[in-house]
């Protein structure tokens, strides 16, 4: 998860959608806000302006503009508290409701052109703003913050009454400075904000997943799957099947090639378990030192038996040799197969019920001559 220096995103775009997804509801409520925000200020200022000016012609002019900036930053305001908001539709809405605002304000500054120190400054607020406080794509904030500078510029050099060139450098220095510390503010929010991710996902992953193979620990089996493979086999009335297996004459594997290699085979079966099921359905648990369980969701006990058997298959047909022209040793697993179909349930069996189940099955597996399958239905 590599973070863009420039950016402060993630370089990959998968970690940076894994990463947007996790933030979405925080961020709908931010553009919510934030636009709520913005629709108070364009109409306040409309406001102080008749308190103060009367309903003379500039503020006449200007109202459709900023009546616009409130209609279009309002309506997505609503839709961003009503609607669950893509994060592209996001983005969407507060570039369009930046870009209006900042049109808006180039209307307003030509609409009273003798007020130009005061537009300034409103520029710097509305570039602070869109820099740090509306959430959007940095790539996409400095474009409209930098664009918007220089229109602002030019207004001032060629369509506003000639000020003193001093006015225009200084002025031009102030949008530089304020487009660069806004610029390099929100770099660093993104990075803090990224790394803060990352580091949560490691957690998690230390937490959830044991270290030599990958697979799910037993903390996040007991914790977390059990619990959530049981609502979803309920609510969805399917078979699930349970699959434990375990190495077979594993210490002899440990005390001929020693522990590294024993290690190796570990990785290895639990590898072709990995690859054999199917991804993001199953589970793979490091139950033991080499015993492993599998949770199938929706495999009855036809499907689970021939998956067991081809994971038998596969694994009987690898060898320990460490020495390429050594003769090895040929690796073997047991396994026992549990299935209960939540079709017919009568809340009599649990997940933990199958999983003991399926240790009995290995065991009479172990005891009926290693290397096979022994398989049964609860229901
Ligand atoms: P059986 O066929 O009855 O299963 O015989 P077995 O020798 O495999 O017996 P058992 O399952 O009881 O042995 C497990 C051995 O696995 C004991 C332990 O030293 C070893 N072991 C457990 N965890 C690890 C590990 O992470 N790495 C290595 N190399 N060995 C491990
Ligand atoms: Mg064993
Ligand atoms: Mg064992």
């Amino acid at each position: 998860m590599h973070i863009h220096y420039l950016t402060g995103e993630f370089a990959r775009s998968a970690s940076e959608t894994a990463f947007l997804s996790s933030q979405i509801d925080r961020t709908r409520a931010m553009l919510g806000f934030t636009l709520v925000f913005c629709v108070a200020f364009f109409l306040s200022f409309f406001v102080t302006d008749i308190a103060v000016l009367g309903l003379d012609a500039a503020v006449r002019d200007t109202l459709p503009a900023r009546l616009l900036v409130a209609a279009v930053a309002g309506t997505w305001a609503w839709l961003a508290y009503r609607r669950p908001l893509s994060i592209r539709a996001m983005r969407l809405a507060a570039s369009l409701s930046e870009g209006i605002a900042l049109c808006c304000f180039m209307v307003v500054a030509l609409a009273r052109p003798h007020e130009v120190h005061w537009h300034a400054m409103s520029m710097l607020i509305m570039l602070v703003v869109i820099y740090l406080y509306i959430p959007n794509r940095l790539v996409y904030s400095t474009a409209l913050g930098t664009g918007a500078s220089l229109v602002f510029l030019a207004l001032v050099a060629f369509v506003l009454p000639p000020r003193p060139v001093s006015d225009l450098v200084t002025m031009g220095m102030l949008l530089v400075l304020i487009n660069t510390f806004g610029i390099l503010a929100a770099r660093r929010y993104n990075w803090v904000a990224r790394e803060q991710f990352r580091l949560q996902v490691t957690l998690k992953q230390l937490a959830q997943r044991d270290q030599l193979t990958c697979c799910y620990n037993r903390h996040y089996l007991h914790d977390h799957l059990l619990e959530h493979e049981l609502q979803s086999a309920r609510q969805r009335q399917h078979p699930v099947s349970v699959i434990l297996c375990d190495i077979d004459h594993f210490k002899r594997i440990n005390d001929t090639f020693g522990h590294h290699e024993g290690d190796a085979v570990i990785r290895t079966f639990a590898g072709l378990l990995h690859k054999m099921v199917r991804s993001g359905v199953d589970a793979v648990v490091r139950y033991g030192g080499e015993e492993f369980l599998l949770v199938l969701p929706g495999i009855d006990l036809a499907q689970g038996t021939s998956l067991a058997e081809s994971l038998r298959a596969a694994f009987a047909a690898n060898r320990v040799a460490p020495d390429a022209d050594g003769p090895g040793l040929q690796t073997t697993a047991s396994f026992g197969l549990a299935t209960y179909d939540f079709a017919r349930d009568d809340g009599r069996v649990t997940l933990p019920d199958l999983i003991l189940a399926a240790d009995k099955l290995l065991y009479a597996a172990k005891h009926n001559g290693r290397n096979r399958v022994e398989a049964i239905a609860m229901n």
